[in-house]
């Protein structure tokens, strides 16, 4: 049976604050996302049974009604208005619950992939309307590139400009497990629910600068994640893997999201290299990215 198959590529957050708490307990942020060419494949393929069924060979994702893909798929076939009838097999490698957005980015491929096989019912602002609810990162996973979001996600900006040729190195502290809901509950305590809060848009002003001038040097003075005023200050291995970044001359490093992944950003290929490899040998897992658009 013929199967549509989709890349998933991860991102990294160059910026990342909080504008406010909302009333309903979650948070509009401001955030500068990158896609990276680190990628799951997504195949989906039409079976004859009525059911979503998903697969995959990582342990580590849940293959029932809870994976990502899963709900995005219930919801494609409600709005299309027929029956499910599709085995969606996901092959895992973007680091789970990273920080990389890897369950997004698996959610807008399975969109893509749906679409396709059903002859594109839908536009991309249908599928970025049915999906924002489910992962807030699915929306960027759609649209992908180098982008200003705002709202819990779903306002996606152009950046003018684009994100200079660049390697960057992501890797994923081991034993360190962050859980997204709770890192927003300790910047919440920690920033009293952000009552009187201003983001730091003076560094947020000089990263677009950066991306508008293609100035790597720039970007990488201006990065910012609010994530690591708790999260990195109290892990002793995510601060480990950003100096060894920088010790292996990244111009710049620091937390994905919500961690604990931490890319450093190098204009050099073989020092990216040489860090990964570093990595590694180390049992940390790790990878030689490149900004992609795709
Ligand atoms: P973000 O950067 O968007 O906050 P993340 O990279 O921190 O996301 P994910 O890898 O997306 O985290 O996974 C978050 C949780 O979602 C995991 O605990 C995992 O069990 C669950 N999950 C459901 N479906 C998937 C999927 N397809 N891939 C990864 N995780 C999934």
């Amino acid at each position: 049976m013929c199967a549509v198959k989709k890349k998933a590529y991860g991102k990294i957050n160059l910026f990342l604050d909080i504008e406010e708490r909302r009333n309903d307990g979650y948070h509009n942020i401001m955030s500068v996302m990158q896609t990276v060419d680190w990628c799951d494949t997504v195949s989906v393929s039409k079976n004859n049974d009525p059911e979503i069924k998903v697969i995959s060979s990582n342990s580590g994702i849940p293959c029932d009604s809870s994976n990502i893909a899963y709900k995005v798929a219930k919801v494609f076939f409600e709005k299309l208005g027929i029956a499910p009838a599709v085995t969606i097999e996901i092959e895992k490698n973007i680091p789970i619950a990273a920080g990389m957005a890897g369950g997004s980015a698996d959610g807008a491929a399975t969109l893509e992939a749906l679409n396709e096989l059903f002859d594109s019912p839908f536009s991309q602002k249908d599928l970025i309307l049915m999906s924002q609810n489910i992962g807030a990162d699915i929306p960027f996973c759609l649209v992908k590139g180098t982008k200003l979001i705002s709202g819990i996600g779903e306002i996606i900006e152009n950046i003018e400009g684009s994100f200079p040729e660049c390697f960057i190195l992501c890797a994923k502290p081991n034993n360190v497990n962050i859980s997204t809901p709770a890192a927003y509950r300790e910047l919440d305590s920690v920033y009293r629910n952000f009552v009187g809060y201003s983001y730091e848009k003076n560094k947020l002003e000089n990263l677009l600068m950066g991306i508008r001038e293609e100035n790597i040097e720039k970007i990488t003075a201006s990065m910012y994640n609010i994530f690591e005023k708790t999260q990195s200050a109290i892990d002793a291995d995510v601060a480990t893997i950003k100096s060894t970044m920088l010790k292996y001359g990244a111009l710049g490093a620091m937390m994905s999201g919500s961690g604990p992944s931490v890319f450093g950003i190098f204009s050099d290929e073989a020092k990216a290299n040489s860090a990964c490899e570093f990595f590694k040998r180390n049992n940390i897992i790790a990878r030689s990215c490149r900004p992609t658009t795709k």
